[in-house]
């Protein structure tokens, strides 16, 4: 028998985490989990590295990692550590065969790029990096020789659209969007609309993050900056259809109007069992779809005058340089800010709009130049919160 694909899982404790955990345990005779990493939830960590009894755990927190050795959260065959050092060390470990990086936030960036540089093939869940550092990462990946392998479901569809096809017989890639949680909200009533009501998305079952950015929309804007770095397209080839089953993942448009798209239920377990088991195609005991009961598959138009953050995101793409990073950390700060009830719904896109007018642009000479205005981005935003003062300069 040959040698089950070891998989490393960055952010395992998330929604993207329980998912893949679902995949491994369906998959267990072909995949193996040999690495895990979390951020604070050092008991849920542990739990996972008992039933899949996984050689090694990362833990980012320090508060976590002290409670975690006091409480011996970790069972005794697991190598535990804690910090950037040790992920990396992980994400770079000989026995390694995948990453599926699936952490939140923008602190899988170093991990990530070791990871490249060790020419380790990546499963990407997650978005922001790509739109902070898109151009470095795709960049090392080709140097490496390194597939990424998109587990965003819209991204997973267009991939394996793409399969076997030249980009000049490529004319347009279409991104589908459920709406969120606000899509038949009257636009008079976004004003009072809280955290609870943000999550409470139709389709989908994930992280509060990327559900307060589906609600924006700002999640659809980042996606089209991803699809950008991903396939090489510019953005006036990467549209957006609003497609409130989530059934259809994307579309991909070719030269002869021929359409090609991919559908499963709305379940990120399909797009991570593909990115998984990439380039080979495995059996699922997954329910499928079922043609024994009738499904709608609406195609609309977006509504842009209720999303303002997908315009400023394509304002973004289109201004390149640094404008996409500015956008994902004005856009991560304010959505932070919402969730902790310091900040209104509605105020979201208008301190993304400030905060891209108040920074230059500029052309990044390397990581670190994008990891100083991330900094920059970050401290001016929260100064911007706290003291309300964008609020009256408008
Ligand atoms: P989540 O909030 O549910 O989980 C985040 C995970 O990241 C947790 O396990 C947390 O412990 C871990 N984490 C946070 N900071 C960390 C750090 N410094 N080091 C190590 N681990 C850390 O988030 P999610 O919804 O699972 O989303 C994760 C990523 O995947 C996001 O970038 C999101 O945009 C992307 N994504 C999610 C979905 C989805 O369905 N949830 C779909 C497409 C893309
Ligand atoms: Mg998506």
């Amino acid at each position: 028998m040959s040698e089950k694909k070891k998989v490393v899982l960055l952010g395992a404790t998330g929604s993207i985490g329980s998912n893949t955990l679902e995949v491994l345990r369906e998959l267990s005779a072909t995949l193996e989990l040999y690495g895990i990493a979390g951020n604070t939830r050092e008991r849920e960590l542990g739990a996972i590295a008992r039933e899949f009894s996984v050689p090694r755990a990362v833990l980012a927190d320090e508060t976590a990692w002290s409670r975690a050795k006091k409480d011996g959260a970790f069972p005794p065959d697991t190598e535990a550590s804690c910090g950037e050092d040790a992920l990396i060390d992980l994400v770079t470990d000989k026995r390694a065969d995948i990453i599926l990086v699936a952490s939140s936030g923008t602190s899988a960036l170093r991990p990530t790029l070791a990871a490249i540089e060790a020419g380790k093939p990546i499963a990407l869940a997650n978005k922001e990096l790509l739109v902070l550092a898109g151009k470095f990462i795709t960049v090392a990946a080709k140097r490496k020789k390194v597939p990424l392998l998109p587990v965003d479901s819209e991204h997973n569809a267009l991939f394996q659209c793409l399969e076997g096809r030249r980009s000049t017989e490529v004319t347009r890639l279409v991104l589908t969007a459920s709406g969120g949680a606000f899509l038949d909200r009257p636009l008079s009533e976004l004003d009072r609309v809280t955290p609870a009501d943000a999550l409470a998305h139709p389709n989908w079952s994930m992280g509060p993050k990327i559900t307060v950015d589906s609600a924006t929309m700002a999640n659809k804007g980042l996606e089209m900056i991803e699809a950008h770095w991903l396939f090489s397209m510019p953005s006036d080839r990467i549209e957006v259809v609003l497609h409130r089953q989530s059934v259809i993942h994307s579309l991909v448009e070719l030269v002869d109007g021929s359409i090609l798209a991919q559908l499963s239920p709305p379940s990120m377990t399909f797009a991570i069992h593909h990115a998984l088991t990439y380039p080979r195609r495995t059996p699922t005991t997954r329910p499928t779809l079922n043609f024994a009961q009738s499904h709608r598959l609406d195609l609309e138009p977006v509504p842009l005058d209720r999303f303002p953050c997908l315009r400023l995101a394509r304002q973004a793409l289109e201004a390149a340089g640094v404008a996409p990073a500015i956008f994902n950390t004005a856009n991560q700060t304010a959505v932070e800010a919402f969730l902790e009830g310091r900040l209104d719904f509605l105020e979201i896109p208008r301190l993304i709009e400030k905060t891209l007018d108040r920074f230059d642009n500029f052309e990044p000479r390397g990581l670190q130049d994008v990891l100083n205005l991330e900094q920059l981005v970050r401290q001016e935003t929260t100064e911007r919160i706290d003291r309300k003062t964008w609020k009256k300069t408008s």
